[in-house]
């Protein structure tokens, strides 16, 4: 039985969109499991949401019913604090997540506030974008942040839904791209994608030749690892980056952070201007999401492949 709310009012800012699509990223699962202790249930999971708008709240400005747009993993923020004055949403510490104690995109209909209602450019086709709305947004930000550029050494650590994404803007930016994965079945998929070098992470001689090669090392995946080896992967000045959420405490060596002035950092998500820039970039560039398409009502069939790392790169449902 589907699960069915009176969402009330429609508030003043808010905008209400009618779903075609929805990505399933790797955080619904963990909201699903509760990974987080965030969680609320019943739940609706889903954050990488492409749709049409079917009504606007009275003070909306600039979306009007019709308009086919992007909503990702944050739906409001206080809209008064230092970061969000800086344009920086996504630090704002009263953000509210799409399907955090909010009904989010797994269904027919979803709101949010309108500052993070993004359209979507005309090339882009729905089922290829939706998960640009938190996977790409997620790997993009952090790249621009850190300047990626022709020079730069990428190394992408996990070819799932982010990682794949991350190939692929980080071959926009210029860089050159090392995947570091745990699927040797991944490597032509991933070359394709542009990726120059492959590494198979289960052996410990490809992980050693790799050493002091990056500038740059994302981590897209949710698992703990030997992180001691990525950080010897790393050239001096280099920055180990996580946006997956490993579940243990992350322990390095203080030492190579410090001969060869590394750092490790993380990075959430992206702000509303960001994911119009990213928006655009992929739009001419030809960024897209390589999806696997499911039925809305074939949501938990969807998820069990996410969960056995069987899907390439992303699942979309659509309505
Ligand atoms: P995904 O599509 O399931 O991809 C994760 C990839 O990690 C897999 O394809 C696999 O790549 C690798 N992996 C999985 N299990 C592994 C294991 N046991 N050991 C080593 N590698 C493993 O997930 P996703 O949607 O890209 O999300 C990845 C992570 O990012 C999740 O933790 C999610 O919550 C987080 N996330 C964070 C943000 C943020 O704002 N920071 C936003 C979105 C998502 P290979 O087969 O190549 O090894
Ligand atoms: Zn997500």
């Amino acid at each position: 039985m589907p699960f069915r709310y009176d969402p009330g009012e429609l508030g003043p800012h808010e905008v209400e969109i009618a779903v075609s699509h929805c990505g399933i990223c790797h955080s619904d699962l963990h909201l699903i499991s509760n990974d987080w202790g965030i969680s609320q249930y019943p739940f609706i999971p889903g954050h990488e949401i492409i749709g049409t708008v079917t009504a606007v709240g009275a003070e909306v400005r600039g979306l009007e019913e019709g308009r086919r747009v992007g909503l990702g993993w944050q739906s409001n923020s206080c809209g008064r604090c230092e970061w969000c004055m800086k344009g920086m949403e996504n630090l704002c510490p009263e953000s509210e997540g799409t399907c955090v104690r909010r009904n989010g995109g797994y269904a027919d209909r979803v709101r949010a506030d309108s500052r993070f209602v993004i359209p979507v450019p005309d090339e882009l086709e729905s089922e290829q974008a939706a998960p640009l709305l938190c996977g790409g947004i997620t790997v993009y930000t952090p790249m621009r942040k850190h300047g990626i550029n022709p020079s730069s050494r990428v190394g992408v650590v996990g070819i799932g839904g982010l990682g794949h994404l991350a190939i692929q803007f980080a071959r926009v930016f210029g860089a050159e791209v090392t995947a570091f994965s745990t699927s040797a079945a991944k490597e032509d998929e991933a070359r394709k994608l542009g990726a120059l070098r492959f590494v198979n992470t289960r052996e410990s001689k490809a992980m050693k030749e790799v050493a002091g090669t990056q500038d740059f090392i994302l981590s897209t995946i949710n698992a703990d690892q030997e992180w001691a080896s990525y950080m010897q992967a790393l050239r001096p000045t280099g920055t180990l980056c996580f946006v997956g959420v490993p579940p243990s405490p992350v322990a390095v060596q203080a030492f190579p952070l410090i001969s060869g002035a590394r750092s490790i950092t993380g990075s959430p998500i992206g702000s509303p201007h960001q994911l119009r820039e990213m928006m655009d970039v992929a739009a001419r560039h030809g960024v897209k999401a390589q999806t696997e398409r499911f039925a809305m009502s074939k949501a938990n069939e969807a998820i069990e492949k996410v969960k056995k790392n069987k899907v390439r790169y992303r699942a979309v449902l659509a309505n």
